[in-house]
């Protein structure tokens, strides 16, 4: 593989008139625990519908954004209401936001106006509460700490510039050829890791950016007509503006993050599989593309059957599968996944690969979360040793061992010339992308192959279940993920778990 087709590859990396909203009520305290749940209830299958009473104490926002395309430059606004229980065991005196258009591989600008905490607007310390030097970590200070247990409501306008056609790092952030791909386009609450305090990474341009808890998305989208949407979780409602704007109404629930595409040239195929809802969003316009989208459709049935079935079901009443004009080949967001339109409408094993692997996601970075800059390993490696389960389900088992050699194989051919490496390094540790590529989309899947190898798959897979079982809109980490295994094969992997996961970093 050369190294541009590598590049190219690891391109998927995957690496996601203001309204006034309705407050609601905090947490179902004090008032009918379940009625909060009503309005979510359409975005989830019935069966899972339990799951917001069991994690109603995740973050709840509440977002209005209106869209506001022009010739050179597409202007988002927004105001934003957080609703924030502390889960952990000690007080907190910060809250803190990510304001990801501001990364450098986003490329766009985003100011946060006033913020309020409980109404009262927050003194500012400097020019804003205490924004880094990155313009991407927004402290906010709390005057008096917030008890474990308690809840505060955040509330701000934000406004985001976009510089159309600005192609930055797999332009997955932006407005390219008047498609919008909007993924985090709203201050984002950090992470609080005990013994680390609020997660404040900056990206590193090789992988994913984002590192975030599931949460309850409550939002308003106002755009030009002409705009068809889709975004995380389902739409419920749509209402037509005297401007002559449309402003759509998107719920989603327990999700890791919250993200937007657009176009004017979307059309829509739709499909249905175990109750799920699958939209496919793309322009009919290039040869071969209605073709591939019933293929994609079927594909994408197919991987949600086979999920579903391995790890646990997929909870949400919708997946959506949209084009957008990035770089990376795919991305994955939390209910919707993003798809090169070339590739789409091109419809090689390449573009089989993308949904599947996409897809997966769905269960491990969307589902069960992890940090994605420090602990990329585990996502992306689970993303493609489940790319193989789809092929044993859909092609038997001697594609399924070709699949599994493949990772081994790639990898061992890197290292023998480059040198070797652990795969639970954070994306920084790798230099560029072939090597990034070898270690956490080769030999991370390979190492999965070998517990595959020596333990068999059913115990394998027995694993994930029980990982998914444990952390399924939590987040794993790579301690808790060698305990799982360690449980179910009732073995103890310390040692290969040195050998490849290796010693850094542990938590
Ligand atoms: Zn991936």
């Amino acid at each position: 593989m050369t190294w541009r087709s590598v590049a190219a590859r690891i391109a998927l990396a995957c690496i996601a008139a203001l309204l006034v909203c309705a407050p609601r009520p905090a947490h179902g305290q004090g008032g009918d625990a379940a009625d909060w749940t009503a309005d979510f209830r359409p975005a989830m299958r019935p069966a899972a519908q339990g799951d917001m009473l069991a994690h109603s104490t995740a973050p709840r926002y509440t977002i209005a954004l209106d869209i506001a395309p022009g010739a050179d430059e597409t202007l988002v606004s927004g105001q934003q209401t957080v609703s924030y229980t502390n889960r952990l065991t000690t007080a907190l005196d910060t809250i803190v936001f990510r304001l990801y258009p501001n990364l450098d591989s986003f490329g766009a600008r985003m100011t946060v106006g006033d913020v309020t905490v409980e109404g009262v607007t927050v003194e500012r310390v400097t020019i804003a509460p205490d924004l880094d030097a990155t313009h991407t970590v927004l402290t906010v200070p709390l005057s008096d700490p917030l008890p474990p247990g308690e809840s505060v409501t955040l509330s701000m306008p934000f406004a985001i510039t976009i510089t159309n056609d600005s192609r930055d790092l797999y332009g997955q952030f932006g407005v390219l050829d008047g498609v919008l791909a909007l993924p985090e386009a709203y201050p984002v609450l950090s992470v609080y890791e005990p013994g680390r305090g609020w997660w404040q990474e900056t990206e590193h341009p090789l992988g994913d950016a984002v590192f975030s808890e599931t949460a309850f998305y409550d939002v308003h989208v106002t755009a030009p007509a002409e705009l068809i949407l889709t975004a995380s979780g389902s739409e419920i409602d749509l209402t037509s503006n005297d401007d002559g704007t449309l402003t759509h109404r998107f719920v989603a629930p327990l999700m890791r993050d919250f993200s937007l595409a657009a176009s004017p040239h979307y059309v829509t195929l739709t499909g249905e599989q175990d109750g799920v809802l699958i939209r496919l969003l793309y322009d009919p316009a290039p040869e071969g593309t209605q073709t591939a989208t019933q293929h994609a459709l079927q594909v994408a049935r197919d991987a949600l059957r086979i999920y579903s079935e391995l790890y646990g079901p997929y909870p949400f009443a919708e997946l959506d599968i949209a084009q957008t004009p990035n770089s990376a080949g795919g991305l994955e967001y939390p209910g919707l996944i993003v798809l090169n339109g070339d590739v789409w409408a091109a419809n090689t094993d390449y573009f089989t690969f993308l949904i599947v692997h996409e897809i997966a996601h769905q269960w491990w970075y969307s589902l069960v979360g992890n940090d994605q800059i420090r602990h990329p390993w585990i996502d992306e490696a689970l993303a493609q040793y489940s790319v193989a389960q789809y092929i044993l389900a859909t092609e038997g088992e001697d594609a399924y061992a070709a699949a599994l050699d493949s990772f081994r194989m790639q990898y061992e051919a890197f290292a023998a010339t480059e040198g070797d490496a652990p795969i639970g390094l954070p994306i920084s540790a790798y230099p560029d992308q072939a090597t990034y590529w070898a270690f956490i989309y080769q030999k991370g899947p390979a190492f999965f192959a070998l517990l595959d190898e020596q333990y068999g798959r059913d115990a394998v897979i027995s694993a994930l279940r029980a990982l998914f079982a444990a952390d399924r809109y939590g987040i794993a980490t790579p301690d808790g993920v060698r305990s799982m295994f360690e449980q179910t094969l009732g073995t103890d992997l310390d040692a290969l778990f040195a050998d490849w996961v290796g010693g850094f970093p542990v938590g």
